[in-house]
């Protein structure tokens, strides 16, 4: 049986920013068989509701920065993802949400300090260790443009 890290919003789970899931019922249907290991950074790390944040590039690299303060958040972030990983060392397949700077695996977009757009195909903090660690990543919505029958993945 695949094992699969899922951003937990798409799951139903009521952990968005806003309070509010993405919660897809066709990616679920296509997962029919697999074992979902949902994970939530942002909620782990500053709660729901919260303020949004957005990735920059700093002089120190890719940071996350909130929206509100201008604080580096990714610290907790990165932290969180390590040790997810860390205790799911045998996960075959991560699905993140699009464009989330934690979740999107090349859909997030990237700024610079003075908030121009830099990149629209960025990686979020959690997508990137999950990347750096070699395993299988797809943004939810590239994930059904690419599996469009009904597979069964979880055999
Ligand atoms: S996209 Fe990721 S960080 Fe944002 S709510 Fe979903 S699981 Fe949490």
């Amino acid at each position: 049986m695949k094992k699969v890290a899922i951003s937990a919003c798409l799951l139903g789970e009521r952990c968005r920013y806003d309070g509010t899931d993405n919660r897809d019922p066709k990616l679920l249907g296509k997962l029919e068989g697999c074992e979902l290991v949902p994970f939530c950074p942002e909620d782990h790390c500053f709660g729901t509701p919260r303020p949004t944040m957005d990735l920059v590039e700093t002089e120190q690299g890719v940071k996350a920065l909130s929206n509100l303060s201008g604080a580096d958040l990714s610290p907790c972030v990165e932290r969180y993802a390590r040790e997810f990983f860390d205790k799911h060392p045998d996960i075959d397949l991560f699905i993140g949400k699009d464009r989330s700077p934690s979740c999107g695996v090349c859909s997030a977009r990237l700024y610079d300090r003075e908030k121009s757009l830099l990149s629209r195909e960025a990686a979020g903090l959690m997508a990137a260790e999950a990347a750096r660690r070699g395993i299988e990543c797809w943004d939810a919505e590239s994930f059904l443009d690419a599996h469009p029958a009904p597979p069964i993945l979880g055999s």
